[in-house]
């Protein structure tokens, strides 16, 4: 089988937690058609004595246990040196840069991520200190470990893998997508529900006026949920021009998305597709 296009090995103490993770849906495909390739790696499998003792209660006092260094660290080097290259090497914490999609988008592009979980009070500094990893958070809470944090970060990296969606460019048609800012609203079949229709718009067949529909959803979505985002938006119609040869009763054509027009999405009821949830046309 040909080289994965991304290959993920995760040091935990619990390997097992990715069990189900790794074998429903889109990421069980992925793995399946040699797209991605993930690793589990035990940490525990790195620890010295007849405890196999990881973790120790923090110099100075305090709750909890520390992860002890020399086992991290002798894991983490022993996995880097499995496979060129080194890979990327992040550790799972609450003290890092919280993750976002400009984060993801590169990390797709990488061949091999190295994912460091930890648990209990946390990691020794020391292991920061001589492995030098990116610290990534995946919100502003704590967790109990760094597993549900290392799914975050595989199920929205490898999403981007080219071949792991069925549809290209769904990818990109989303929130933090190509235009930023919040995806504008979907609807399916039935046209009514509980006296809810669908706007009419998404149901003439003008692809222009459904892409000019969907891009003024998005932005008054994001004004309303999330003002930070705004700024970062594509303008939805271009600044006025100088230019004296149009005369000012002309109306300035709005910005469309450069990508090619899709076949028309809705002509009639649509069917959902039930694998990518596309809408195909029902004729
Ligand atoms: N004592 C740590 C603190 O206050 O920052 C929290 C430790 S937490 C209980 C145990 C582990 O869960 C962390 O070492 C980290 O790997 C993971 N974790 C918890 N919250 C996280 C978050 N928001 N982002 C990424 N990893 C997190």
């Amino acid at each position: 089988m040909a080289q994965p296009l991304l290959r993920i090995d995760v040091l935990t103490l619990f390997p097992a937690l990715f069990d189900g993770f790794l074998s429903e849906s889109i990421l069980k495909r992925a793995i399946e058609n040699g797209l991605v390739d993930v690793r589990l790696w035990n940490l525990r499998d790195w620890a010295e004595g007849k405890h196999r003792q990881v973790d120790d209660r923090p110099f100075g006092g305090g709750p909890g246990m520390v992860l002890m260094a020399p086992p991290v660290v002798a894991s983490v080097e022993a996995v880097q040196a499995l496979a060129e290259p080194k890979g990327r090497l992040i550790a799972l914490t609450p003290g890092g840069r919280p993750l976002d999609q400009g984060w993801v988008r590169t990390l797709a592009t990488e061949p091999r991520l190295i994912l460091l979980c930890g648990r209990y009070e946390g990691f020794d500094e020391r292991i920061f200190e001589v492995l030098e990893p990116e610290l990534l958070s995946v919100g502003d809470y704590v967790l109990s470990g760094g597993e549900v944090a290392a799914m975050v970060v595989i199920d929205a990296t490898m999403r981007l893998i080219p071949g792991v969606l069925g549809d290209a460019e769904s990818a990109q048609d989303e929130s933090f997508g190509l235009e930023g800012g919040l995806e504008y609203p979907h609807y399916t079949r039935p046209r009514l529900f509980r006296d809810r229709e669908v706007p009419s718009v998404l149901l003439g067949g003008d692809h222009g006026e459904i892409r000019l529909w969907r891009r003024s959803q998005s932005r008054e979505r994001t004004a309303n949920r999330r003002r930070d985002l705004v700024d970062s938006m594509s303008p939805l119609v271009p600044p006025k021009s100088k230019s004296k040869s149009k005369s000012s009763s002309q109306k300035t054509p709005p910005i469309l998305p450069t990508t090619a027009s899709p076949e028309p999405l809705i002509l009639d009821d649509p069917a959902p597709d039930d694998r990518t949830g596309r809408l195909e046309r029902n004729d």
